[in-house]
């Protein structure tokens, strides 16, 4: 794919939409595919709905270098650098190696710096450094990110080794527990302290929480960078006059804006309070925030916007920030109501022993929404279900917001079709024909299931905490979920519930997710690599746990044919109870903490790789050409003005990957492109 120099962006035009011919992948590059969504129903919204997801549209772009920054304090100065000499190199921009720099800048954008998101290895650029000198000499001194006083030659060394030396931040996020995890981890969530020195001062700041007769509830460290300051720990603050205040401010500005246009006065006050946090980073103002926001249930748009998951931390403390824009597609939401409202029915039925189970199931709300704009974390690459807020006792006293991202899902799902895979890998035309009427709903459904019930269910026994399972925590709660969901798709409840017209949707979901799980995810692993990704790990801890409890009856069973490897369900029911029965087990070691049986779950099953199967899966997918991540161009919105007032808001669908990242790079970029001391 030759690169794009231009940046022809925004695209005015607006584009007739007809599905059937829209393009839903526009390139591909390295081992990502870039491809876009379609805003359905947002040309019919009333103008204030259009304005509020306009103004939080602009909030989502403003919070961009944060993200960044977070990743890896090196991001904000190599992305500039990049992006300077893309723009402004006065050699040769038709070479090979020029090509392989576009390629590298292209995937610093995809992954929102120089580590790649999934397995947080340091990129490896596909030029040679010295080309990277020459790219810097060939241009304008002056469009350079030079620190005060650097000459070039320093400038060149510096740059260099960032994107070269393999000692030099080698990983965002390292899981290796035999080493410190803060020290070992590239993101920026910790400057100068050891992990030892890291717990210390949470839990003293807990322990003093406690003494003080303080809220003790608050998420700690969320939205802070801990660093070393004459010789003692204290908390960088992310709020307007501490850290990232110049992208802060911005995202308020707008917030302000939304304000004025909310759907309701519930929704408009949660704002308010959204801004309070931003100005004081009161941690007790998110938490009095995400009690507003999960109360409001009638607005039809709605948006997340904060420092939230804490994947990237390896203490599973700080949050990464990141924006979604969103409005309810009524429609699709009927099903996951259906869901919610027999929510304590999946409950009291689940398998789990009933002393982990919740008495009474609260809250928990579903919807189905159509994304209108992805930012920080979630831009370009996204998940397809969320499940807010985190605070384990928020949702336990108000329940929790679930949603899919029902056009995300429509987009991957319309981009596969006819790519070879299932041709490849699936065990038989009749799975590749069940996959093609039942793949779509059996996906969605798997995800509202794990959003909406899977996460909410059951309950910790007294004295434990979220914590209690550390670095194995995310595994195994995505598991958890998983099996929940896996364990109710194939029950008679929903065919009687009409989610399902028969059990066929369940026997495509089983299909997908042995096939998944055993071998196909595996495409997204280099060779000799363990798996890191908490979702990936979850996949091949059930997947894995199941085949080889179900062995001796070949519950599923490994098929080999002409040298390939297929995994074949023979008995379903029996699959079923198996999931049942993990799902168990799992259930229990969240309930007690049980870090040691969390720490052999996972590192027996969801870690290790079969390098035989392994190879052998590369090879057959390469040969496809497809590539293994997905990420997105968002929308543009466009605001048509009649003098001062606002006529309308109008979307068009850019095509160009680079000249929407440039266009953000240009007007959403707000902090420097060197951490400030
Ligand atoms: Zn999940």
């Amino acid at each position: 794919m030759t690169a794009t120099l231009i940046a022809s962006f925004p695209d005015k035009r607006k584009l007739p939409i007809n599905v059937k011919q829209f393009k839903w992948q526009t390139e591909q590059f390295g081992d990502c595919k870039i491809l876009r969504y379609l805003v359905p129903g947002f040309d019919n919204l009333p103008l204030k709905q259009k304005e509020f997801i306009y103004y939080l549209s602009q909030a989502a772009n403003a919070g961009r270098d944060i993200t960044y920054d977070q990743n890896c304090k090196y991001n904000l100065l190599v992305r500039k650098t990049l992006e300077a000499i893309y723009l402004n190199y006065k050699g040769d921009k038709t070479s090979a190696d020029f090509q392989n720099f576009v390629v590298y800048l292209k995937q610093i954008w995809f992954n929102n710096g120089i580590h790649h998101h999934y397995s947080t290895d340091k990129l490896v650029p596909g030029f040679p450094k010295e080309f990277l000198a020459l790219l810097v000499k060939g241009t304008d001194k002056k469009e350079l990110p030079l620190a005060k006083g650097e000459s070039i030659a320093k400038f060149i060394e510096e740059i260099t080794s960032i994107l070269y030396d393999p000692k030099i931040v080698p990983k965002r996020l390292s899981q290796d527990v035999s080493s410190d995890l803060v020290i070992n981890s590239g993101s920026n969530f910790y400057e100068g302290v050891t992990q030892k020195e890291a717990e210390d001062f949470y839990s003293r700041q807990k322990s003093e929480a406690k003494k003080n007769k303080k809220d003790t509830l608050v998420a700690f460290g969320l939205n802070s960078k801990l660093v070393k300051e004459n010789g003692k720990a204290v908390e960088k603050i992310f709020k307007i006059g501490g850290l990232y205040s110049q992208s802060i401010e911005k995202i308020v500005f707008f917030l302000n804006k939304a304000k004025d246009v909310a759907d309701n006065p519930q929704q408009a006050s949660a704002i308010v309070k959204l801004i309070e946090y931003y100005r004081t980073g009161s941690l007790k103002a998110w938490d009095d925030y995400n009690i507003l926001w999960v109360k409001d249930l009638a607005s039809s748009t709605d948006y997340v916007n904060g420092f939230i998951e804490v994947y990237g931390d390896p203490l599973a403390m700080k949050g990464t920030w990141e924006a979604i824009v969103n409005f309810k597609n009524v429609e699709a939401t009927k099903r996951t109501e259906t869901i919610s409202q027999n929510a304590q029915y999946f409950e009291d039925h689940s398998p789990v022993d009933p002393k982990f189970k919740k008495k009474v199931v609260k809250g928990v709300t579903a919807k189905v929404i159509t994304v209108a704009q992805l930012g920080g974390d979630s831009d370009p690459t996204t998940p397809i279900g969320i499940n807010l807020p985190n605070a384990q006792w928020i949702r336990k006293e108000y329940g929790s917001k679930s949603v899919t991202l029902d056009n995300i899902t429509y987009a991957y799902d319309q981009s596969s079709l006819g790519n070879g895979f299932m041709d490849e890998f699936a065990n038989s035309k009749e799975e590749i024909e069940n996959a093609k009427k039942y793949g779509y709903l059996a996906g969605s459904l798997t995800t509202d299931l794990h959003e909406c019930l899977g996460h909410g269910s059951g309950q910790l026994q007294p004295g434990v905490t979220g914590e209690a399972l550390k670095n194995y925590h995310s595994a195994i709660e995505e598991s958890r979920a998983d099996l929940f969901a896996l364990y109710y798709i194939m029950d008679q409840k929903l065919v009687d519930l009409k989610l399902i017209p028969s059990l066929d949707v369940a026997k495509t979901e089983y299909d997908n997710y042995m096939r998944n799980g055993m071998m196909t995810q595996l495409v997204r692993i280099q060779p000799g690599k363990n798996i890191e990704q908490a979702h990936m790990r979850d996949r091949s801890i059930i997947s894995h746990w199941v085949f080889e409890k179900g062995q001796d009856q070949k519950i599923v069973e490994k098929v080999t044919r002409d040298g390939k490897t297929y995994f074949k369900v023979n008995d379903y029911e029996g699959l079923r109870s198996l999931f049942g029965k993990l799902l168990i087990e799992i259930q229990r070691i969240t309930s007690e903490g049980d870090y040691k049986a969390a720490g052999e779950l996972v590192e027996k099953y969801g870690v290790k790789v079969d390098p035989v199967l392994h190879q052998e899966v590369l090879d057959r997918y390469r040969k496809l050409n497809i590539a293994p991540y997905s990420g997105f161009i968002n929308p543009q919105f466009i605001m048509e003005m009649r003098e001062d007032t606002i006529k309308d808001i109008s979307i068009t669908y850019p095509m160009d990957f680079a000249g929407q990242m440039l266009y953000y790079s240009k007007n959403y970029s707000f902090l420097p492109a060197r951490t400030e001391k």
